[in-house]
């Protein structure tokens, strides 16, 4: 029977315990081992260990009147909710090498989301990206860096996984209660429009630590029932539903921001979802300050960084001119412009033109073109962006398009392991999440019997999990009691384990192991190194072929033939996702090359000094380095997929019946494996620093948020001068650039290591000054094809001014350091002392010129 209403009857929290509930509603906690601690004194047998807030309240009232008269007990609750709060208003990071927030720093930064994975206890996400989200924050807690998180609040929260008999997949949905979850509801009334319908919207903020996190929610009284159901559940319903949500995030996040008074500096949109804030701070400008709408672009754009992570076209935001008209015609008309431009800011080359029938307003295109900064998530995936919008840039060559890269990081304590967490603070240091990789090469003194003991540790209470879990995935399947009863004793703790556990799309390709069952079964069932696989991950809703692909784990894990060797657990969520990151031995990821943008979960494993075994994707291919693990051979070059597919599986057999499997069985006099301990040090010495979150949060503080911030602050000055210059200069240099080119090269002959050779260009300027352009030389070593291989750029110097026709003469001098073929070419971009080079991009002069040598 279908409860319609849910309802939660909380127990009493006694005055006295009040610091466990301030501990609990701090999600920024959940990582601390002595608020763990306490509350595993709260009840040392509850299945919500990592969720405070329930763990309190699944808690026998008897229990908590007892410990409210324990008078140690309610002091040592009082004193570390004393000292975290101290903890979390200490300066740190930011405040050290930044210094004072108002003092020309970032001021604000704003995050916009459409999912944030903080902790299981607020299940707003749905995968990696919320994860990310989520991380980021918590890091950015930790640094100290002023941030506040934007997202929603979904009543239904993201799809709960059940498996029917068959093992095909079904999506429970479980209502969520958000006064019983670490939420506050804020006293603000934001407004949206929704197609001409006012909005209402309440708000929710959860802590993590000093950073705040609000939810916007629809679910209020006086909406509309068609309203109301806005904040329902993550990715549901269409692409009406969809856009509602986002001008509620987008929209209401900006509004949200200035009714609290915030003025944030950066507004960082994570993925296309996030990007009509853009559109709320274009329109707010155009009204308050009358300014045009171009110039408004230009005001906000330097402020708005923007994030990719979506490395395939079909999964962008498109939404259909029909729509936009719907709910963007009010904004056109007090931004004083039509839809028309609205539809041109997120136009894809290629398609329908903005104005024609069957135009799409890409999030992703208008995102990229209204924000000052772009990003992919790993240098790969910055590169595959590159050649995925090099389009939006028709002029510019593909390495150059302006996006660059951060990789992605997680948050170290939320995932490693007790043991690891306590290692780590003895040999790296207490601050280990934050350490730089000369505190981290510490890690080499670690012996191999303490990494193998709390391998072993790991392993062993993953085994009591899968267990556990996977007897209550049978029954919740269905299965009687006595049916289920083999899960009491599947998997072996002394036993190789590998884990494959992420969201079971095709591209992700889950049964790359099962290809070969002949060759599986053997590597299982081996009586000398036998090998056991946990799997676990959701297809999405409306994913069928990934729920075919399931289907196939979940049946050969419920087969009495391979039951004992092979589980699948079901939900995977954070909860499922920490247990899996410390217990496995290999962390198996199978994508297809390129279509994993980063891939958090292995970073997440080698923190616990867990190996990848891994496509060269995402973060694997630029950390991958022989000794941290193992690179899965990728047959890029073979056209069918099946082919390529089969390819791939009989490189991963053979890499784990020839190389991983014996290097874990091959042990010592006592009993420890000596190479995958020294390679586990070395997973934990090069990768631990990098997959820190903390590294991508510094990282985007240095070369993306604080230089947004003052290029910002410049445009804004006096009443936004420059932007509205801007607006004067491109439509000039757009006017005159068809006129700019390059007239001819003269060079001298160069032929000796280290001797200079001058190279002058003539460049035809139109009507542009001289000083208006910059002449580029770019050289470097030539390869096939006559391409440079890693071009340099030298700026050449103005010789001679304006000769017959406006040409001007420029130059430069090049000096190879050793012998080869080399070789250049000369560009002319825009110059502007405001603009950064990638904001000039649309402008690039090349020319075919004359090139001549002088002897
Ligand atoms: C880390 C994590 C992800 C993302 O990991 P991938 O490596 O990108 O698959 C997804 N879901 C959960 C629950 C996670 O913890």
């Amino acid at each position: 029977m279908r409860a319609d209403h849910i309802y939660s009857v909380a127990t009493r929290l006694p005055e006295a315990l009040a610091p466990l509930r301030d501990i609990a509603m701090d999600l920024g906690t959940g990582g601390d081992e002595r608020a763990r601690d306490l509350f595993r004194r709260v009840d040392p047998d509850s299945r919500h260990a990592d969720d405070f807030l329930k763990l309190l309240a699944r808690v026998p009232q008897e229990r908590l009147d007892e410990l409210a008269v324990d008078p140690t007990f309610v002091a040592a609750a009082t004193t570390l909710r004393d000292d975290l709060a101290r903890l979390r208003d200490a300066p740190r990071w930011y405040q050290l090498e930044h210094g004072d927030p108002g003092n020309n720093g970032l001021g604000l930064v704003a995050y916009f989301s459409l999912e944030f994975g903080v902790a299981e206890g607020l299940p707003v996400y749905s995968g990696g990206l919320g994860i990310l989200a989520g991380d980021h924050l918590k890091a950015a807690a930790d640094l100290g860096v002023p941030i506040v998180g934007i997202g929603l609040f979904y009543h239904y929260g993201y799809l709960q996984q059940s498996l029917d008999r068959s093992g095909w997949q079904r999506e429970l949905t479980r209502q969520l209660n958000p006064h019983a979850l670490a939420l506050t509801l804020l006293d603000v009334d934001v407004v949206v429009d929704l197609a001409g319908i006012p909005t209402h919207l309440r708000v929710w903020r959860a802590e993590i630590g000093r950073v705040q996190l609000y939810l916007l929610d629809a679910d209020v009284d006086g909406n509309g029932p068609a309203e109301r159901a806005v904040s329902d559940r993550l990715y549901g319903g269409d692409a009406e539903h969809r856009i509602r949500q986002e001008i509620v995030l987008g929209v209401g996040g900006v509004r949200l921001l200035d009714h609290l008074g915030l003025v944030a500096s950066v507004f960082h949109m994570n993925e296309g979802h996030a990007a009509f804030s853009a559109l709320e701070r274009i329109r707010k400008l155009v009204v308050t300050t009358g300014m045009t709408f171009d110039e408004a672009i230009e005001a906000t754009r330097p402020s708005q960084l923007f994030t990719t992570h979506t490395p395939v076209p079909a999964g962008i935001d498109r939404f259909p001119r029909e729509l936009i008209e719907k709910y963007f015609t009010s904004w056109a008309d007090e931004c004083k412009v039509d839809v028309d431009r609205l539809m041109e800011l997120g136009h894809e080359p290629g398609t329908a033109a903005p104005s024609e029938e069957g135009a799409v307003l890409n999030l992703a295109a208008m995102g990229l073109r209204l924000a000052g900064g772009a990003n992919g998530v790993s240098q790969l995936h910055g590169e595959v962006s590159r050649e995925m919008f090099a389009p939006l840039w028709p002029e510019v060559p593909t390495e150059e398009v302006p996006i660059g890269a951060v990789t992605n990081g997680v948050h170290g304590r939320t995932w490693v392991s007790r043991e690891i967490g306590d290692l780590l603070d003895r040999v790296v240091g207490t601050d280990w999440p934050e350490a730089r990789p000369d505190a981290w090469a510490r890690v080499d003194e670690i012996t191999d019997e303490e990494l193998w003991a709390l391998r072993r540790v790991n392993r062993e209470r993953l085994v009591t999990y899968a267990r556990r879990r996977a007897k209550e995935g049978l029954l919740a399947r269905g299965m009687s009691e006595a049916e289920a009863a083999w899960a009491d004793d599947v998997l072996d703790p002394s036993v190789f384990t590998i884990v494959f556990a992420r969201r079971f799309a095709p591209y992700k390709r889950a049964t790359m192991l099962l290809h070969d069952r002949e060759r599986l079964r053997s590597l299982l069932f081996s009586k000398k190194r036998p090998v056991q696989v946990v799997f676990a991950g959701k297809a999405h809703p409306a994913d069928d072929p990934g729920k075919h692909l399931l289907r196939e784990v979940v049946e050969l894990a419920s087969s009495v033939e391979w039951r004992n060797r092979l589980v699948f657990l079901d939900d995977y969520d954070i909860g499922v996702a920490r247990m899996l990151v410390r217990g496995a031995d290999l962390w198996l990821n199978t994508p297809v090359r390129r279509l994993e943008a980063c891939g958090t979960s292995g970073m997440k494993a080698a923190l616990n000094g867990v190996l990848n075994c891994s496509i060269l994707d995402g973060w694997w291919d630029e950390l991958f380095d022989g000794d941290v693990g193992w690179a899965v051979p990728s047959a890029e070059w073979v056209e069918n997929p099946e082919e390529r597919n089969a390819i791939e599986a009989r490189g991963l057999l053979t890499l784990l019946e020839h190389q991983i499997v014996p290097t874990f069985y091959e042990r010592d006099a006592d009993g420890v494996p000596v190479e995958w301990t020294r390679r586990m040090r070395a997973c934990l010495s090069t990768l631990g620093p990098a997959v820190s979150a903390s590294r991508m949060v510094r990282d985007y503080v240095d070369d993306w948020y604080l230089p947004a911030a003052h290029r910002s602050r410049r445009l804004a000055q006096d009443d936004y001068a420059a932007a509205r210059e801007l607006v004067q200069w491109r439509a000039r240099i757009a006017a005159a650039w068809h006129d700019v080119h390059v007239v001819g090269i003269t060079h001298e002959e160069q032929s000796h290591v280290g001797t200079p050779q001058r190279v002058w260009a003539e460049v035809a300027l139109g009507a542009l000054d001289p000083d208006e352009v910059q002449v580029q030389l770019w050289h470097g070593r030539v390869e096939a094809g006559d391409q440079i291989h890693d071009p340099q750029l030298t700026v050449m110097q103005l010789e001679s001014a304006s000769g017959p026709a406006n040409v001007a003469r420029f130059v430069a001098s090049l000096s190879a350091a050793e012998q080869g073929s080399f070789g250049f070419t000369v560009r002319v971009v825009p110059s502007h002392p405001q603009l950064r080079d990638d904001v000039l991009a649309p402008f690039v002069a090349h020319g075919t010129p004359q090139v001549s040598c002088i002897d």
